[in-house]
């Protein structure tokens, strides 16, 4: 079943076309990848979606009904983890679900655990190390009671084996709870191994230029990095985003 659906997106900043008619929809329980070069503008996409910007034509919808412009109905992770520094872990993870009026501590303290955060919940974010800061704000983007995650280039400023962590943790916990998410990378290989699919943006004004089924099964296991498939899949997308 369709839950987000983006139609004929279009949006410009003065003079700078930065997205024109842009359509596309993320399933429920999908795992969605836009991949795209730097300056495509993903994050764009993300602010739209999110309602922090007003397009200049199309449309939101989220589960049937138009979100352009409102803020709120989507979990959002925006490219740093922008932690409050004045809260504890345990209080910032619970802050999308206070903003709703309503706070789980059992479940976001179990949560934590699960994290490798558990004796972390009273620490400060400027006590916890870069991967520590996003499993929080990962945890509190999953936490929040909205039916669609949006992360933008979460793992981007991490070093290349925490990344890796991160990705398999991430994997784990989706694998347990089954959000929709709507995923924002430049990372041809990191697209491949988290999505169920890909879209692949031209450059800007930002149009799909190609739409991957990513033909791996669930659970995902680290060996299919090495898979032929996984190059022939790898192969293909590079190929669509220099031929642009
Ligand atoms: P990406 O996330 O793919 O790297 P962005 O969406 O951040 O790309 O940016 C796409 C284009 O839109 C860039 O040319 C950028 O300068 C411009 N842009 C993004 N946000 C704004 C803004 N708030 N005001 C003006 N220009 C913006
Ligand atoms: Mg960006």
């Amino acid at each position: 079943m369709i839950q987000l659906s983006v139609e004929h997106l279009t949006k410009s900043f003065d003079s700078n076309q930065v997205l024109n008619n842009l359509n596309f929809y993320v399933n429920e329980g999908e795992f969605v990848s836009i991949l795209g070069p730097s300056g495509s503008g993903k994050s764009t996409i993300f602010n739209l979606v999110g309602g922090m910007l007003l397009p200049d034509d199309g449309s939101i919808t989220l589960d049937g009904e138009k979100i352009t412009g409102k803020r709120g109905s989507i979990s959002y992770m925006p490219q740093t983890p922008s932690l409050m520094p004045w809260r504890s872990i345990l209080q910032n993870v619970l802050l999308g679900q206070e903003l709703m009026g309503r706070t789980d501590t059992e479940t976001a303290r179990k949560m934590l655990q699960k994290a490798g955060l558990g004796d972390y919940e009273n620490a400060y974010p400027h006590e916890l190390s870069g991967g520590m800061k996003q499993r929080a704000a990962f945890i509190r983007a999953l936490l929040s009671p909205q039916p669609i995650i949006l992360l933008d280039e979460p793992f981007s400023a991490l070093d290349e084996l925490t990344r890796h962590d991160m990705q398999k943790w991430l994997l784990d916990i989706w694998n347990e709870h089954k959000p929709t998410i709507l995923f924002v990378t430049h990372n041809i290989e990191e697209a491949i191994y988290l999505s169920d699919r890909i879209l692949v943006l031209s450059c800007k004004p930002a149009k799909v230029i190609q739409e991957y089924k990513v033909p791996f099964a669930r659970p995902r296991m680290e060996e299919i990095f090495l898979h032929e498939n996984f190059l022939s899949c790898k192969r293909s997308i590079h190929h669509a985003l220099k031929n642009q």
